[in-house]
């Protein structure tokens, strides 16, 4: 599925076979996740995409030939940061996710809402054998970077989550697994997303526009809604982290400088590591996560975009590509 022109449908094509380079593998792509990334590259909030470009930064596939790091026929995963330079300031010092000249699966790079990818196999990760194909796509992305949001916004015993998609409904579960407490905020009455919260053990939930019981430790926002970040900062006690872990976001309305006072610290989370990819590929199993997955099959890539852009997904929504 081709993304042609910005603002417009993925159109169904039959392309040439990609073909790999030194380092890449070819990758027989089993199934590949729909994050709202793809929604805000589509819609053109984010620059210069590759185009006409293939979507998809969740693959998860199997390797018909490759460079040697995997074996022919392994089932490897290919996230969203692609390719990075090793050289610059920031991957000399262990921030490649900041890579000057980092290249984006999906992005910049053609991704996983195809039948075959190519991806540089020193970016590609392994998938825990426990997964089904389908459920383990929101791992690569979805979990790896709500993993790094987690992470970012410390030792937090009380966690906010603002809007409960695909990356939520993953953190959450981690979160529990650290015996975190966790107030799961949704659009105001989606009743589907907070029956899942609860579900998964979110011990208060609300709609983005309540109050919750207590202050909050720390806030992971998810959803692209500016507003939420005053809001956020608001209900959260002294010292509170606020972790905006979208790549979008529309603007951020001012607010008095009372809410950030007393060391409240606001901060964004940009793109992977491969050590993020590799930590959280091995934890995943043994919280265990379970994904609650949407699948679509590719042709219907469209579709899912659609459901995900209106709010209804309950999950993560994921193409299955037949093989
Ligand atoms: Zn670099
Ligand atoms: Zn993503």
């Amino acid at each position: 599925m081709v993304l042609e022109a910005l603002g417009s449908p993925l159109q169904l094509e039959e392309l040439p076979n990609p073909a790999a380079g030194p380092e890449q593998a070819l990758i027989r792509v089993l199934a590949c996740g729909v994050c709202r990334t793809d929604l805000h590259i589509a819609d053109g909030e984010l620059l210069d995409p590759k185009l006409p470009l293939v979507l998809g930064h969740q693959i998860v596939g199997v390797v018909e030939s490759g460079g040697g790091r995997f074996d022919v026929g392994e089932r490897v995963g290919v996230p969203w940061l692609g390719w990075a330079c090793g050289v610059c300031r920031y991957c000399r010092s262990d921030r490649e996710n900041l890579c000057v000249d980092a290249r984006f699966t999906g992005y910049h790079l053609d991704g996983g809402y195809a039948e075959l990818a190519v991806a540089d196999e020193r970016f590609c990760v392994p998938v825990p054998e426990a997964y089904e194909d389908v459920r383990a796509a929101p791992l690569l992305c979805a979990g790896l970077i709500g993993y790094r949001s987690l992470r970012l916004a410390g030792d937090a015993e009380r966690l906010g989550l603002y809007g409960f998609g695909a990356s939520a409904h993953i953190v959450l579960q981690v979160a529990r697994h650290q015996r975190r407490r966790v107030f799961a905020f949704t659009r105001p009455g989606d009743d589907s997303a907070q029956e899942l919260a609860r579900s998964l053990g979110a011990e208060w939930v609300g709609g983005s526009d309540e109050e919750p019981p207590e202050e909050l430790d720390a806030a992971i926002i998810f959803a692209p809604v500016g507003s939420l970040v005053p809001q956020a900062l608001r209900v959260s006690a002294k010292g509170a982290t606020i972790v905006c872990a979208g790549i979008h976001m529309s603007d951020i309305p001012s607010f008095p400088y009372e809410l950030l006072w007393e060391e409240r610290v606001l901060r964004s989370v940009a793109n992977l590591t491969r050590r993020d990819g590799e930590e959280f590929m091995a934890l995943a199993p043994s919280v265990p996560v379970r994904t609650e997955v949407e699948v679509y099959p590719l042709e219907e890539a469209n579709a899912a975009l659609d459901r995900l852009r209106a709010g209804d997904v309950r999950g993560a929504a994921v193409l299955s590509v037949a093989s």
